[in-house]
């Protein structure tokens, strides 16, 4: 599947959550985009998010 929205490369460290944008720089943090198709949040991976909380959790302790 090919989609031209695009997420914030660096939306796990630089945002709380996603931050989906149709061009080539973050309009939060101006830092890259990569597309969003391997998408963070894919409807194979409905753990995902609880892995990524999970491991933020720990990284804050
Ligand atoms: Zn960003």
């Amino acid at each position: 599947m090919k989609s031209d929205i695009r997420v914030c490369a660096n939306w796990e460290t630089a945002h709380d959550r996603p931050v989906y944008t149709l061009g080539d720089s973050c309009p939060d943090c101006d830092g890259p985009t990569a597309n969003s198709a391997p998408a963070p949040f894919s409807p194979e991976d409905p753990y995902g998010e609880y892995r990524r909380r999970a491991r933020r959790r720990r990284d804050s302790e």
